[in-house]
């Protein structure tokens, strides 16, 4: 739902803040005391007034069109006309530019409390994703061009820099280094989820991997942690039940 869309669903809102009160739920009562000439607009204008489970439900879909909530998996490719505006961030890495800030202050937070981490990866160009899958032996192991959340800017690969000299980082050991134990269980702080945890291979079709971080906004990334859900069963639960 693009911009129309949102404002119609706060008028709703409005409106049912409004009508609500006049109707005499208690919850409402702080907007008519502030506004009732507004309020009594409205509700002349209104026929059927959407409960407040309809608007909860109209709240969460609208959000699925949000950016950071964008879903690109093997199942799904990212949109063809997609333009990813990105920014230079350490260790001459790009990302979207919407998540620098955040993941710069998770990084250095990881810093402050001791750890080393490192990126990388980060944003790939459909060029670079190409290139990576065209030179991976197993193509299971690596996203098809298209189908990378490297490709929109959104994910990073991080490990802890004490692994950066082993002949393959990227291996289930480096959920046991410090900087990686510190971002998987902070990162939700900063808007990021881990994106492919442990036991949800089956949904996401992607190899556990305790160093690919996804930008999915912090009240999103709160509630993913939190629930033990990868992205794909947490965009349902906001779908129309
Ligand atoms: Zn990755």
């Amino acid at each position: 739902m693009k911009k129309a869309g949102k404002i119609l669903i706060l008028d709703i809102i409005l409106a049912l803040l409004v009508a609500g009160t006049y109707f005499g739920l208690p919850y409402l009562e702080p907007l008519i005391r502030n506004s009732p000439e507004v309020a009594q607009e409205i509700i002349s204008g209104i026929e059927n007034v959407p409960d407040a489970e309809d608007v909860q439900r109209l709240i969460r879909e609208d959000e699925l069109d949000e950016w950071y909530l964008m879903l690109v998996n093997p199942d799904k490719a990212m949109p063809e006309d997609m333009e990813v505006q990105t920014a230079s961030v350490e260790g001459g890495y790009e990302v979207d530019e919407r998540i620098r800030e955040p993941l710069e202050q998770m990084l250095s937070d990881c810093r402050e409390a001791g750890y080393s981490p490192q990126i990388i990866s980060a944003f790939r160009t459909r060029a670079d994703q190409e290139f990576l899958y065209d030179r991976t032996a197993n193509k299971n192991d690596t996203a098809k061009p298209g189908h990378s959340e490297h490709e929109c800017g959104l994910a990073l690969d991080i490990i802890d820099s004490s692994s950066a000299g082993w002949a393959d980082p990227l291996i289930d050991k480096q959920e046991e280094l410090p900087a990686q134990k510190w971002l998987m269980e902070n990162c939700q702080n900063y808007g990021f989820i881990l994106r492919y945890p442990k036991d949800k291979e089956d949904i996401t079709q992607i190899i556990y991997e305790p160093w690919h971080y996804r930008y999915v906004g912090k009240e999103h990334a709160k509630t993913i942690m939190e629930s033990g859900m990868c992205l794909e069963e947490y965009i349902e639960t906001l779908k129309i039940q």
